[in-house]
């Protein structure tokens, strides 16, 4: 498909036409249609396949569309990753693609990237649409009451899911769901669909659809 028959918001259309983007790739023609309608989705691809736009795009379109006021506004989506450089990585993606739709999102990074514990307080009190995270840093966070409130997130993006429990952060990702709503939208990236994804899926996706490219 072209991206202009993916159900996208002209200011995204414009957005990848100005990146010089002239199709999507396999993935992104797949599985956005399918993240749109709300389903949860199990996609396997690597790092290369259009894999960050994949689950950004349908991220800055629910933010594009949101009729929440300033004061309303609250975290609305978790993009978990197992590492700080993946997470530097999808905050950039995301914040270069929404600000080319010309709408600021804020995205707090909560990997340890460049902050200590006290900056990224800072940042999660700046009411970020989305944070991204390795488990165990959101998790300390997700504990301090009153930090960091989880229970409007609509969508969970988990990055490079395969190496997540592989990282040891399974007892951390399993906390952390607590801390979520019942009902919200998972999407989970991964290279392979290895045993570890298998129970990551039962964990936190229901009736996924798994799309492997
Ligand atoms: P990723 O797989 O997310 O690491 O993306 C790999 C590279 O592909 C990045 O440099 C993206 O900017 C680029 N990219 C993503 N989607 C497209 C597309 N539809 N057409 C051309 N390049 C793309």
């Amino acid at each position: 498909p072209q991206f202009h028959e993916l159900e996208l918001d002209h200011r995204i259309l414009k957005a990848v036409s100005k990146l010089g983007w002239e199709q999507p790739t396999l993935i992104q023609g797949t599985a956005i249609p399918l993240l749109l309608e709300g389903k949860d989705v199990v996609v396997r691809a690597r790092t290369g396949s259009g894999k960050t736009a994949t689950y950004a795009l349908p991220l800055i379109q629910k933010i594009l569309n949101s009729k929440l006021t300033a004061t309303e506004q609250c975290v609305s989506a978790v993009v978990l990753a197992p590492t700080k450089e993946l997470c530097r990585q999808s905050r950039t993606v995301i914040e270069q693609l929404a600000e080319l739709c010309h709408k600021v999102v804020r995205v707090a990074d909560i990997s340890g990237t460049t902050s200590n514990t006290a900056t990224e307080r800072h940042a999660l009190a700046e009411r970020p649409d989305i944070v991204v995270a390795t488990p165990a840093k959101l998790l300390n966070h997700a504990k301090v009451d009153g930090v960091l409130d989880l229970k409007k997130v609509e969508t969970l993006v988990v990055d490079e899911a395969d190496l997540i429990f592989a990282f040891g952060y399974e007892t951390d990702f399993k906390a952390l769901l607590k801390h979520l709503p019942s009902i919200y939208q998972s999407v989970l990236v991964s290279a392979t669909l290895s045993d570890d994804v298998v129970r990551m899926k039962g964990l936190c996706l229901h009736n996924p659809v798994t799309l492997k490219l």
